[in-house]
């Protein structure tokens, strides 16, 4: 069991299902990490040019995970999610990379497909499991490797997207809710945190409040 970083932490008690989802998170980022050791497949530094590609869609739990670390950098959360530009396709691109989170201006609470995205394969019509290099990792290399290469070559598989999505998509609450585009998702999670907060009468709680601060110190 993993401890649940700073900004999930004022929120475990109202929200159980953002410590299954770190555990799964946490699962992955090892798997990820043991392939790219092995692999030597990595992004190139400063690269993202797969946030100018693409909005993830994601669920009620990952958004509420994002919106948990959204909330912990900003007191207008919400003010500050409306006035940021719209910079298509992904909302939380920022032009500007830093050195721990690349382009990603979220990176910790990010979702699962941008975990995975160039890190996974998933399985053929044939159910063989097919890792293909992004464009940007595949320079001289050969592109597209089947399970059996995988494992001859590197003597590890990456990450099974389909395994990691069935596991996550199964971790929404509310049938209600279906999956949206990730700016829309995170303004709804982010009302939502709100609201329970304030029907639990923990506006203003110490701990919410301090969360940072304890990360900080
Ligand atoms: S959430 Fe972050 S990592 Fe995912 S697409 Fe947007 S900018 Fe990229």
């Amino acid at each position: 069991m993993h401890s649940v970083p700073w900004f999930i932490n004022p929120w475990l008690a109202m929200f159980p299902v953002l410590g299954t989802l770190h555990e799964i998170y946490c699962e992955l980022d090892n798997e990820i990490s043991q392939w790219a050791l092995k692999s030597q497949f990595n992004c190139p530094e400063g690269c993202g040019l797969c946030c100018t590609n693409f909005e993830p869609r994601v669920g009620q739990a990952e958004a509420l995970y994002l919106a948990c670390y959204y909330i912990s950098q900003s007191s207008q959360c919400l003010e500050s999610l409306k006035s940021l530009k719209e910079v298509p396709p992904c909302f939380f691109y920022d032009p500007e990379p830093g050195p721990a989170k690349g382009h990603c201006s979220v990176y910790p609470g990010r979702p699962l497909i941008c975990r995975l995205f160039g890190f996974s394969a998933s399985r053929n019509k044939q159910q063989q499991l097919v890792f293909r290099l992004c464009k940007i990792m595949h320079q001289n290399e050969e592109r597209q490797f089947t399970e059996e290469i995988l494992k001859e070559r590197f003597k590890i598989l990456p990450p099974e997207m389909g395994r990691y999505s069935s596991q996550v998509n199964t971790l929404s609450p509310d049938l209600n809710w279906e999956s949206m585009p990730l700016k829309q998702a995170v303004e709804k999670a982010i009302a939502h945190l709100y609201l329970k907060q304030k029907y639990l009468g923990l506006e203003g709680s110490p701990h919410i409040e301090s969360s940072k601060e304890d990360f900080i110190a």
